[in-house]
C-alpha cells in the first residue's frame, strides 16, 4: 500500500490553495506542485511571442517548451526552457490572459500529462482547477477550498502591495471574477467541486487552521492504512 499519498487541492482563485498547499506539503515532507505556474508560464511565453490570438501556434510553444517546477530551499520556482520566470508568471498581465490560454484542449492534455507524471508515486500535494476531477480523481485526500470573493480580493491586494506593486482592489476583485467565470464555464475541466471533494471555507479561518485540517485528514488516511 502507498504511504505517501496524493493530496489533491483545487478551489478558485486566490481561496488560499497556495498557501496552505505549501505548508501541508512542508509538514509532510511531500512535494508542492502548483499546476497554475504551469499555465502562468504557457501563458506568458504567448504573451513573449504575440500569438495570444493564435492557438495553434500556442499549443505549438507548449508542445515544444520545457516548463519545470523546481524544488529549492522551500521555494518553487518555474523555469522555461532553463529560464527563471517565477516572478513574471505572476504579473497582472498574464492573470488576465491565463484564463483564455487554459480552455485550450491541447494545452490542457500536456500539463495534465506531465502533472500525472509528477504525482503518481505519491508523496505529493498538487492544487489547481482540475486536480481533484481530472488530473488524479482518485487522489487520496481531495479538497475544495473556498472563501468569498472579498476575503480572496483582499488577500490577493495584500500580496501584490507587499510585493511593492500597486494595484487597486477593484481591480483584482475584476480579474478575480472573471477568471472564476471562465474557469468554471470552460468545456474542457471546468473548475468544480466532485462530489466526494471535503469542501473547505476558509474566509475566518487562519492558515494554520486550514493546514491542520488536511493535515488531520492525511494522518487519519495514513493511520488507518497501517
Ligand atoms: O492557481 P492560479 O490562480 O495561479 O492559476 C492561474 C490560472 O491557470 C487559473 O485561473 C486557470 O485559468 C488556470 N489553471 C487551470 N487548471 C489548473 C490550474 C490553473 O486551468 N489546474
Amino acid at each position: 500500500m502507498m504511504d505517501k499519498l496524493i493530496v489533491a487541492i483545487d478551489g478558485p482563485a486566490s481561496s488560499g490553495k497556495s498557501t496552505t498547499a505549501k505548508l501541508l506539503a512542508e509538514k509532510l515532507g511531500y512535494l508542492y506542485i502548483d499546476t497554475g505556474a504551469m499555465y502562468r508560464a504557457i501563458t506568458l511565453l504567448a504573451i513573449r511571442h504575440k500569438i495570444l490570438d493564435n492557438q495553434e501556434a500556442i499549443i505549438r510553444l507548449a508542445k515544444e517548451s520545457d516548463i519545470q517546477l523546481r524544488f529549492e530551499k522551500g521555494q518553487t520556482s518555474v523555469f522555461v526552457d532553463g529560464i527563471d520566470v517565477s516572478e513574471e508568471i505572476r504579473s497582472m498581465e498574464v492573470s488576465k490572459q491565463v484564463s483564455p490560454v487554459s480552455k485550450i484542449e491541447e494545452v490542457r492534455k500536456i500539463m495534465v500529462q506531465k502533472q500525472r507524471l509528477m504525482g503518481e508515486k505519491g508523496g505529493v500535494v498538487m492544487e489547481g482547477r482540475d486536480i481533484t476531477t481530472v488530473v488524479f480523481p482518485d487522489a487520496d485526500v481531495k479538497i475544495f477550498l473556498n472563501a468569498t470573493i472579498e476575503e480572496r480580493a483582499n488577500r490577493r491586494v495584500k500580496e501584490y502591495h507587499s510585493k511593492g506593486i500597486d494595484i487597486s482592489l477593484d481591480q483584482v476583485i475584476e480579474n478575480i471574477r472573471e477568471r472564476d467565470r471562465i474557469d468554471s464555464s470552460r468545456e474542457i475541466s471546468p473548475l468544480k467541486k466532485s462530489e466526494d471533494a471535503i469542501e473547505i471555507d476558509t474566509t475566518n479561518l487562519t492558515i494554520d487552521e486550514q493546514v491542520n485540517l488536511i493535515l488531520q485528514k492525511v494522518k487519519e488516511i495514513i493511520s488507518n492504512r497501517n
